[in-house]
């Protein structure tokens, strides 16, 4: 079993920085978690702290049940890739993989077995005999991955490995990441600050910021049930709009209208210890076309007005972006609206929307 516990641990550097506040995590054995948050979050630092490149300077981290805090990383059984490959240039592919089983002494025999397993799996074999400085930067990092797997260690933990790789190689190198890590079936811990690798990759998600962690879960989990404005605002793109609201005579009213309230929400917002004043959260796609629906959809929402400032085609998704309540908004899948009306005519007419408030938007904040 190779589980990663967190407990309660903290990072302080000497110049009295603390980059990790009392982070509490359970990484269960074979599991694929993502740490992600805007830059300067603690994420590598977390990550660093796993792998025994920085000490740990608050509470306990155990792998595999042991308690790991001063044991030096070599002898922790785990392995990293990172950004910048740190591959050895004048070494052959082959070289660069064997390196660690050399290390570990292992026979000539099982090293070349291991090595040529390991190419077949990250489709290297026909590059064994290249140097680095003859490879594109997918087959490096995919190289940095070999070179990580060979040695079969407790778990993998990887710090932005694909942000060097342009657009499209970085979307196919998900792809085999992904596959990696489900073949293998190794604890891994993968560090970014790109939401669509982390909504992606992994079993579950760790959203951080300034050294705490906000909230943890499966990808669609946090997505449907943020539980804070600032996940709500991070998790999505384009991300979240966000309406002032209050609750008054059991409605919920916003700038643009009162807010149908299904039973359930309602009981709870204007239960006696509920806040008055809240923040409505709404995601792009749940603004509609109002020329476009039904009366049962046009009960359920909240109809307005809203000028639109610029539409962005991305080939099969469209981006409107409105005005509302003097703020800038974005709505997605208002295909129709962008087509029929033409970026021109729209920017700055002002068009009717509807939003289905009630049934999917959330309530992030009081
Ligand atoms: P990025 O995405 O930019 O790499 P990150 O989330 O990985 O950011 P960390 O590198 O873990 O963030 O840094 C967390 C905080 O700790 C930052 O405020 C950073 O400035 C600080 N920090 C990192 N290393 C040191 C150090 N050696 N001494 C002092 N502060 C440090």
């Amino acid at each position: 079993m190779a589980d990663i516990v967190l407990d309660k641990v903290s990072k302080s550097f000497p110049d009295g920085t603390v980059a990790v506040r009392d982070v509490d995590l359970e990484i269960a054995d074979g599991e694929f978690v993502i740490l992600v948050g805007p830059s300067g979050c603690g994420k590598s630092t977390t990550l660093n702290m796993i792998a025994g490149l920085e000490d740990i300077t608050g509470g306990e981290l155990r792998i595999a049940g042991e308690r790991v805090n001063d044991k030096a990383p070599r002898d922790r059984d785990i392995a990293m890739v990172f950004q910048s490959y740190a591959l050895y240039p004048n070494m052959t592919v082959r070289e660069n993989m064997a390196f660690p089983l050399r290390l570990a002494k292992l026979d000539k025999e099982t090293i070349e077995q291991k090595v040529s397993e390991a190419a077949k799996v990250l489709e290297l074999t026909a590059l064994l005999d290249r140097k680095p400085a003859n490879l594109s930067g997918g087959q490096r990092q995919r190289v940095a991955m070999g070179r990580a797997i060979v040695r079969s260690p407790k778990a993998f933990l990887m710090d932005e490995p694909l942000s060097n790789l342009d657009a499209k190689l970085r979307v196919q190198m998900r792809t085999v990441v992904s596959r990696l890590q489900k073949k293998l079936g190794t604890t891994t811990v993968y560090v970014t600050h790109d939401q669509t690798e982390a909504m992606t990759l992994g079993d579950r998600v760790v959203i951080m910021r300034g050294g705490a962690v906000q909230q943890v879960g499966p990808p669609q989990e946090l997505y449907d049930n943020p539980a804070n404005l600032f996940v709500a605002g991070f998790i999505g793109s384009p991300s979240m709009n966000f309406l002032h609201a209050a609750v008054e005579d059991g409605k919920l009213r916003t700038a643009v209208g009162d807010v149908p309230l299904g039973d359930r929400i309602r009981r709870e917002l204007t239960a006696e210890d509920a806040p008055r004043e809240l923040i409505l959260g709404i995601r792009p796609e749940h603004f509609e076309d109002a020329s476009l629906i039904d009366d049962e959809t046009r009960a359920r929402g909240t109809e307005f007005e809203a000028p639109v400032e610029i539409v962005e085609s991305m080939g099969s998704d469209k981006y409107v972006y409105l005005t509302v309540e003097g703020e800038r908004a974005s709505a997605a899948e208002l295909e129709e609206l962008a087509a029929d009306v033409g970026t021109e005519d729209l920017t700055g007419s002002g068009s009717s929307l509807v939003t289905r408030l009630s049934a999917e938007s959330t309530v992030a904040e009081g």
